[in-house]
C-alpha cells in the first residue's frame, strides 16, 4: 500500500496505536558500542510518481540495515504531515526507526508542541530540530510570533517535552549566515549544552573542515557526536546546484577534477562515485566520524553502492 499524497490524503501507516513499534533512537545506544552508524535520509516527494519511488527506495536500503531514518520537514513547514507519514511508512514497513525534522518555521510554540504529540502518537521518538531556512525569495528568516527564533529554542522545547531523542544540523564549512565559520561552531556546541544528543552536519566535500569543526566543538563538548552529512557525487551539474541552494562550498580540486567531464554522465559518475567512497573512508578511520548520514536524495543505488564498497573496504 502506498502512502497518500496531496489531495489524497490516507493514514494507513498513522496512528497505529499502543503496543506498535516503538520507533526509537537512543542516542546512547547509538554511539555507546563504538559501532558506526548507518543512516539514510529521505525528502517527501511531490507527486504520485515520486512517491512510488520513494516507497521502492524505502524497502531497497532497509536490507542494508540502517541504525535510523530521517524525513525532512518540507522547506516552508507546509505539508508537515508527510513528513509523519512518511515516517510511519518506514517504521511499519521496516522496523527502522525514523526521525521527523521539525523547523520552526509558521509555527507558535503551541503549534510545535501539538506537533511532538501528533509525533508521538504516530510511534516518532526522534527529531531534528531545525530553525528552517527563509521562504523562497525571502532574504532573511523571520521568526513567527510566539515561536522559536533559533533552533537552540526548538531544542530546549523538544527537550523538555522529554518524550524524544534530539539531534541537530551543523555546517562544518559555517552556516551561510554565520559572522564565520567558528562563530557557527560556537552555536553548535550551545545546541549541545541545550539538549542535543547528537548533530549531522550538512553536506560538506572538504574533510578538514570536518576535523576542524570538531576539534572546535570538543573543546567544550568533549562527548558531542556529530554524524558526517554525506551526498553521493552521481550527477556532478545536479551536486553543484544543490550546493548552490544550500550554499556549501565546492572545493577547487572537485571541480578541476569533474568539471572537464560534468558532460559525459557514465565517466562523471565513477569519478564522482569513487570520490565519495574515499571521502567517507577518510571520515571513519581518520576523522572520528561516529557513523554516515547518507542524503539519498530519494534514490537506492548510490547510497547502496557507498555502504557496500565501505564494506568490502572493511571499514564498516
Ligand atoms: C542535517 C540537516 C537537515 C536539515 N533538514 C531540513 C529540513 O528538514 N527542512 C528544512 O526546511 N531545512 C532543513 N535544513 C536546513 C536548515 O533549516 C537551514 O540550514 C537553516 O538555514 C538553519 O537551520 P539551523 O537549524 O541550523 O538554524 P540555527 O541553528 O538557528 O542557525 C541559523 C543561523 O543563526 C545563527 N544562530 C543560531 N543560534 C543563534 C543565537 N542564539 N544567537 C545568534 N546567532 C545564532 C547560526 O550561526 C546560523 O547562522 C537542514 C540542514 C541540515 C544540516
Amino acid at each position: 500500500m502506498a502512502f497518500s499524497g496531496p489531495g489524497d490524503f490516507r493514514t494507513p501507516w498513522l496512528k497505529r496505536g499502543p503496543g506498535s513499534f516503538n520507533g526509537g533512537v537512543d542516542p546512547r545506544k547509538l554511539f555507546a558500542s563504538g559501532r558506526k552508524t548507518l543512516s539514510f535520509e529521505f525528502f517527501p516527494p511531490k507527486d504520485e510518481k515520486g512517491r512510488h519511488l520513494l516507497e521502492d527506495t524505502i524497502l531497497s536500503l532497509a536490507p542494508i540495515g540502517p541504525d535510523f531514518t530521517s524525513v525532512t520537514d518540507k522547506v516552508g513547514g507546509s505539508q508537515r504531515h508527510h513528513t509523519q507519514e512518511i515516517c510511519a511508512y518506514i517504521m511499519e514497513k521496516t522496523r527502522i526507526p525514523a526521525m521527523a525534522h521539525l523547523t520552526c518555521l509558521g509555527a507558535t510554540r503551541a503549534d510545535l508542541r501539538r506537533i511532538l504529540d501528533d509525533f508521538h502518537g504516530n510511534g516518532i521518538r526522534a527529531v531534528m530540530a531545525l530553525r528552517g531556512d527563509p521562504p523562497k525569495g525571502a532574504a532573511h528568516f523571520t521568526p513567527t510570533p510566539g515561536g522559536c527564533n533559533y533552533s537552540g529554542e526548538l531544542i530546549e522545547l523538544v527537550r523538555a517535552d522529554g518524550r524524544f531523542a534530539v539531534g541537530c544540523a551543523s555546517y562544518p564549512d559555517g552556516h551561510p549566515e554565520a559572522a564565520s565559520a567558528q562563530a557557527d561552531w560556537n552555536v553548535l556546541a550551545d545546541k549541545f549544552k541545550r539538549g542535543a544528543d547528537f548533530s549531522v552536519t550538512q553536506c560538506f566535500f572538504d574533510n578538514d573542515g570536518y576535523s576542524r569543526m570538531l576539534d572546535h566543538l570538543r573543546a567544550t563538548e568533549k562527548e558531542a557526536q556529530v554524524i558526517p552529512g554525506i551526498l553521493p557525487i552521481t550527477n556532478w551539474k545536479s551536486v553543484k546546484r544543490f550546493c548552490e541552494a544550500c550554499q556549501s562550498h565546492v572545493p577547487p580540486r572537485l571541480r578541476a577534477l569533474l568539471d572537464p567531464i560534468e558532460d559525459d554522465p557514465v565517466a562523471c559518475r565513477r569519478v564522482g562515485m569513487e570520490t565519495t567512497i574515499r571521502q567517507c573512508e577518510d571520515l571513519l578511520l581518520r576523522r572520528g566520524a561516529p557513523g554516515l548520514h547518507i542524503y539519498s536524495l530519494n534514490r537506492s543505488t548510490a547510497a547502496a553502492e557507498i555502504v557496500t564498497s565501505l564494506r568490502l573496504l572493511n571499514v564498516f
